[in-house]
């Protein structure tokens, strides 16, 4: 896609530290990091987000999200990561081309990415979701 900001990454028009290439992905450093090393697994392919992609595309991206994370463990002495994709503008989507955020992680208490572990869903709730779903 000609204006997309990410197509123009992988083509080598616009500089990215790019941190990891194989057949279908690339990873390069977040220009706007949550934590030191915070990358961004993309597919060559331009396609939207996860929902918008291919099987082999999602395998190809998270295989690459692997072994990325694995990459930032040895070289950052990362102890884990958090992985954390955007599918949709109403989920904070903000580049429309399938990426997958690696956010190394140093301490439990070195960034709070959201209040999440606060859960707002009463038992009585899930069970409703939970009927949702499976029907
Ligand atoms: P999202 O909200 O999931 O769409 O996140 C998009 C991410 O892309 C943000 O974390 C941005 O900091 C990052 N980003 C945008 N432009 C660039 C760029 N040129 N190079 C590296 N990261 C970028
Ligand atoms: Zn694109």
């Amino acid at each position: 896609m000609t204006d997309c900001i990410f197509c123009k990454i992988i083509k080598g028009e616009i500089r990215a530290y790019k941190i990891y290439e194989d057949e279908y992905c690339i990873a390069f450093l977040d220009i706007n990091p949550l934590n030191p090393g915070h990358s961004l697994v993309v597919p060559k392919l331009h396609v939207e987000n996860i929902l918008d992609a291919d099987d082999e595309t999602v395998s190809a991206v998270f295989r690459a999200v692997k072994r990325v994370s694995r990459l930032l463990l040895d070289k950052l002495k990362a102890s884990g990561v958090n992985v954390l994709h955007n599918a949709g503008r109403e989920a904070n989507q903000e580049v429309m081309h399938f990426h997958v955020h690696v956010i190394p992680r140093y301490d439990p208490h070195d960034l709070k990415l959201t209040d999440w572990w606060r859960s707002n869903v009463k038992k009585l709730d899930l069970e409703e979701i939970y009927r949702r779903i499976v029907s």
